[in-house]
C-alpha cells in the first residue's frame, strides 16, 4: 500500500472498469454500477462465524472463522447460497471494519480466517488482510473461491493467501455454459489453479493436523455426470499428484429452481458417488476428503442474519 493511502481506497481504481475477474464486464463500480456479481465496490458481507462444516483440518474443533461475501462471479443455477449469491443478503462493512471481524474471529478460537466466495473483492481485500497481519493476525487466510478467477487476481493475494480451498466445478465447457454461463470457466479453472499451486506447492500441516498452508480443490458431483467428476479428477491427480488435496463432494442439493434443468434436479445417489470415490481410488489418488452419504440436506446453508458484522 503506498504510503497515505487509507484502506478505504486501496484498490478502488481498477473498480472503475471492473475487468478483475474473467467476465470483463467494464462496469464502474465505484459509481454504483453492478455486473455479473451484482455488487458495487462496497463490501458487503452476510455472516462472520466459527463455521464447523469444512474440511476437517480447516475447521477442526474449534472451528474455521467464516466471512460470507455477498454477491458471485457465477450464480450457478444449483447454488445452494442463491440469496448471498445474488446479493440479496449482506450489510455493507468498511475495510477497517472487515479488519476487526478477522481479529475478532481469531479471538473466539478460530483456526483460520475462511473468505468464502470473496472474488469479486480481492482488490480491495487485501488492505483488510495486511492490515490485519500487522496488528497481530497468526492464523492462516484460507481463500475459498469458484475456480473462475484470472491469473492476476490470485497473483495479488502472493504472501497474503496461505490457503487455496478452489472449487474445480465444469470440465467440459457446454455443461459450464449451460449451469454457469461460463463456457471458459475450465480453462480458467485450470490457469487459476496452476497459480495457487506455485504459490502453495505443498500442503504444510501443524501438530494438530490443522493445514496451514496448501491448495484443497473441491469437486461437487453433479446428477448423471460422474463420467466429467472422473475426467476432473483424472486431471487434477495427473497435473499435481500429491501437491494437491482432492475434495470430493456429495451434498448437491435441488431446490425447486431447477425445474428448468430436469437433468440435474434430483439429489446424486450413493451409487454414483461410489463409482467416483472407486474411480479415485483406483488412480491413486490418497490426498483426497470424501463425504458421508445424506450430506445434502438445505440445513448446510447457515442463516445470513448478518452474525459477526453489526457491532
Ligand atoms: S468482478 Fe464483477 S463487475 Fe468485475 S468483471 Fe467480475 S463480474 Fe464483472
Amino acid at each position: 500500500m503506498s504510503e497515505g493511502m487509507t484502506l478505504d481506497l486501496f484498490g478502488k481504481q481498477e473498480l472503475d472498469a471492473c475487468a478483475i475477474c474473467p467476465r470483463h464486464c467494464r462496469v464502474n463500480r465505484n459509481l454504483g454500477q453492478t455486473g455479473v456479481c451484482g455488487v458495487s465496490s462496497d463490501i458487503y458481507v452476510a455472516r462472520a462465524a466459527l463455521h464447523f462444516w469444512e474440511e476437517p483440518c480447516i475447521s477442526g474443533k474449534e472451528g474455521s472463522g467464516a466471512v460470507f461475501f455477498s454477491g458471485c462471479t457465477l450464480k450457478c443455477v444449483f447454488c445452494q447460497n442463491y440469496e448471498l449469491a445474488h446479493a440479496e443478503a449482506g450489510i455493507k462493512v468498511s475495510p477497517e471494519r472487515l479488519t476487526d471481524i478477522f481479529l475478532t474471529l481469531q479471538d473466539q478460537g478460530a483456526n483460520n480466517i475462511n473468505l468464502v466466495t470473496p472474488d469479486h473483492y480481492i482488490p480491495i481485500l487485501t488492505a483488510s488482510m495486511q492490515s490485519a497481519r500487522d496488528q497481530g493476525l497468526r492464523i492462516p487466510f484460507v481463500i475459498n473461491c469458484s475456480g473462475y478467477e484470472t491469473v492476476d487476481l490470485i497473483r495479488r493475494l502472493e504472501g497474503l493467501a496461505d490457503i487455496y480451498l478452489d472449487d474445480f466445478k465444469y470440465i467440459d465447457a457446454v455443461k459450464a455454459k449451460k449451469y454457469s454461463g461460463a463456457a471458459d470457466y475450465p480453462e480458467r479453472a485450470k490457469e487459476s489453479l496452476k497459480e495457487m499451486v506455485r504459490q502453495c506447492p505443498q500442503p504444510v500441516f501443524d501438530d494438530r493436523e490443522m493445514l496451514q498452508r496448501g491448495v484443497i480443490v473441491r469437486h461437487l458431483l453433479m446428477p448423471g455426470m460422474v463420467h466429467d467428476a472422473e475426467r476432473i479428477v483424472k486431471y487434477l491427480y495427473e497435473t499435481y499428484k500429491d501437491q494437491i488435496y482432492l475434495s470430493l463432494m456429495h451434498q448437491f442439493t435441488p431446490f425447486k429452481r431447477l425445474e428448468k434443468y430436469p437433468e440435474i434436479n434430483r439429489k446424486v445417489t450413493a451409487r454414483e458417488y461410489n463409482r467416483l470415490l472407486d474411480y479415485a481410488l483406483n488412480l491413486g489418488v490418497t490426498n483426497a476428503f470424501i463425504q458421508e452419504g445424506g450430506a445434502a440436506k438445505e440445513s448446510f446453508v447457515p442463516a445470513w442474519d448478518g452474525e459477526g458484522i453489526i457491532k
